[in-house]
């Protein structure tokens, strides 16, 4: 017999996976040029020329032996010194070997972070829009799953929404900035009174809520924007990374979740993560790319054609009449539907070969998101059709 759910599951592919095969299909048709493909979220830069240079080092020199064996579950020794040597220099604190547990990706990070946090009746809460994800992992951990609203004027987090969704059985609250799909970076002042929320309700309740910051859009902020170490304003904080959007190396999978010492129950937290990966089929993180971020900890994300993407949309869609919020930071721009309905929007615009996703996924029905991460002369072919749209 097979689990009827999971079935159920398996026959609704993702939106964004479907939209991106349409596309390809409809270039075989009217040519790769007029399929204007904002859909995924995969990196248009090329990794770092460090990143090939290390690949290409390790590859030549190492004992392809040892390169390509096993590593300890957590990830080799001296690969999670090299991390946590960079995390501590650029957040003031001290967070260890110890700390770090690599992963393929942060998507199995956050599984396994929420799978050690799912006793019986446990809640998380995400902030809308979300990562669409967030749910998916959730409930397979049998947890429920509480969206409570940001406030749509600067997709900032809404604390009296968010306070109001705190119950006896909240284990956490997803936290993600820069934010996919809103690009929004939430301020240190906002971390700071969330932070507050948190500690007051957590002593009402009698344990910890912690926070699951979610962070593979860190590094990838415009105009200066300061994104905080959200470990160092609450100490009951999981960080999950990934090294996919930063060093564009999303295939790749590699990331970690890090439980600083700070953290209640920090040991016991990171050692039922541990048993949750080793539960759900985790062995290591790929050998070869651990070496390679060891060698590469310290790159930062070329954004300048992100940054281009992102000032080419707006300002354009603003000046046709589109609503959207400038974004901070991430690869992504959300956009309020003409009409009210993204999904009507969207397939409206699949008639031109323009791609967007409808914001339903992510629990925001009347927008749709458009990845950033594209070709720039694709842009600005693009323009003409996001006008006549707009009419
Ligand atoms: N979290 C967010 C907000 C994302 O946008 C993504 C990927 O798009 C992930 C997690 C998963 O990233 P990874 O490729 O590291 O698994």
């Amino acid at each position: 017999m097979i689990d009827e759910t999971l079935y159920q599951s398996g026959t609704k592919p993702s939106t964004i996976f479907q939209l991106f095969e349409y596309g390809l299909k409809q270039a075989a048709v009217v040519g790769r040029e007029n399929v204007y493909d904002y859909s995924l979220g995969n990196p248009s830069v090329p990794a770092p020329q460090q990143v090939t240079d290390a690949f290409q080092r390790l590859l030549g020199q190492e004992d392809p032996v040892s390169l390509h064996g096993y590593t300890p579950a957590a990830g080799a020794l001296d690969v999670r010194q090299s991390i946590a040597a960079d995390l501590s220099a650029r957040s003031g604190m001290d967070i260890r070997p110890q700390n770090l547990f690599l992963t393929c990706g942060a998507a199995p990070a956050l599984l396994y972070v929420l799978r050690a946090l799912a006793v019986a009746q446990a809640e998380v809460i995400a902030i809308t829009p979300y990562f669409p994800e967030y749910r998916v992992y959730a409930e397979a951990c049998g947890m429920r799953f509480v969206p409570t609203q940001a406030d749509l004027d600067q997709f900032q987090i809404n604390l009296t929404s968010l306070e109001d969704c705190i119950t006896p059985h909240t284990q956490a609250v997803i936290v993600n900035s820069p934010n996919n799909p809103s690009g929004a970076v939430y301020s240190r002042e906002t971390l700071q009174r969330l932070a507050e929320v948190l500690a007051r309700k957590s002593r009402e309740i009698g344990r910890p809520i912690y926070i699951i910051a979610d962070e593979p859009y860190r590094e990838l902020v415009y105009d200066g924007a300061d994104v905080p170490f959200i470990p160092g304003i609450y100490p009951d904080t999981v960080v999950c990374y990934s090294y996919s959007k930063s060093l564009s190396l999303p295939g790749e999978r590699l990331g970690y979740f890090c439980v600083p010492d700070g953290a209640a129950d920090s040991s016991r937290l990171y050692t039922a993560a541990c048993a949750a990966a080793r539960m759900m089929g985790h062995v290591c993180a790929p050998a070869l790319q651990q070496r390679v971020i060891s060698a590469c900890t310290g790159i930062r994300p070329q954004l300048e054609v992100y940054d281009r993407n992102r000032r080419t949309l707006y300002d354009a869609l603003t000046s046709y009449g589109y609503r959207c919020v400038y974004p901070s930071g991430a690869f992504y721009l959300f956009v309020e539907a003409p009409g009210g309905s993204a999904r009507a929007f969207s397939d409206r615009a699949k008639e031109h070969n323009l791609l967007v996703v409808p914001g339903d996924d992510f629990g925001c029905p009347a927008f749709f998101r458009l990845s950033t991460c594209v070709d720039s002369d694709m842009v600005e072919r693009s323009l003409p059709v996001f006008q006549r749209l707009a009419e």
